[in-house]
C-alpha cells in the first residue's frame, strides 16, 4: 500500500465527473488500499477517486466504525434533513453548514463487482453524501449555508471530521 497526494482545491481536476468501474482487478484493488490508507493517514473520515486524481467512481469511508468501500456507488430514496458541519480534505482550511439527506439506501459494488446495498443514517449518510458528490465534480462549499475558516477551533475536541 501506499499513501497519495490528496489534489487540493483548487485543482480543476477536483471539478470533472468521474468515471464507472467496469474492470474489477488487482489495479483496482490497490487503489482502493491506497485509498483507504491515504485517508487514515490524514485522519479522514471518507475518499473519493478525484482527491487522488484518479476519475473513477470509487470511494472509501469510515466514520470511525469500520472501513466501508463502495464502486460505482448510487444513493437512492433519501429521506428527511439534518443540517452538520463537514469539512474536506482537498480544502483543509474551510468548514461549512451543510444541510443533507438525514437517511438513505447506497448500492454499488464491492472490490471484485459483487453488488452491495446498505442503509445509511445521520453522520455516515452525510459522508457518503460528501463522497458521491466528489464523483460528480461537486463540493461541499458549492452546497454550504454557510463556510468559514476553522483555524480558532483548531485544538481539542472541536476539530472537523475531513472528507
Ligand atoms: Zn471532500
Amino acid at each position: 500500500m501506499a499513501i497519495r497526494k490528496i489534489v487540493q482545491y483548487p485543482d480543476p481536476i477536483l471539478r470533472e465527473k468521474a468515471k464507472p468501474v467496469k474492470k474489477f482487478n488487482e489495479r483496482l484493488h490497490k487503489l482502493l488500499d491506497d485509498m483507504a490508507e491515504t485517508m487514515y493517514d490524514a485522519r479522514g473520515v471518507g475518499l473519493a477517486g478525484p482527491q487522488v486524481g484518479v476519475l473513477k467512481r470509487v470511494i472509501v469511508v469510515d466514520p470511525g466504525d469500520g472501513l466501508i468501500e463502495v464502486v460505482n456507488p448510487e444513493l437512492i430514496d433519501p429521506e428527511g434533513e439534518q443540517l452538520g458541519t463537514e469539512g474536506c480534505l482537498s480544502i483543509p482550511n474551510l468548514a461549512g453548514e451543510v444541510r443533507r439527506a438525514e437517511r438513505l439506501i447506497v448500492k454499488g459494488q464491492d472490490r471484485f463487482g459483487e453488488p452491495l446495498e446498505m442503509e445509511a443514517e445521520g453522520y455516515l449518510a452525510r459522508v457518503f453524501q460528501h463522497e458521491v458528490d466528489h464523483l460528480n465534480g461537486v463540493l461541499f462549499i458549492d452546497r454550504a449555508d454557510r463556510v468559514y475558516h476553522p483555524e480558532e477551533e483548531e485544538d481539542g475536541e472541536g476539530e472537523e471530521r475531513l472528507s
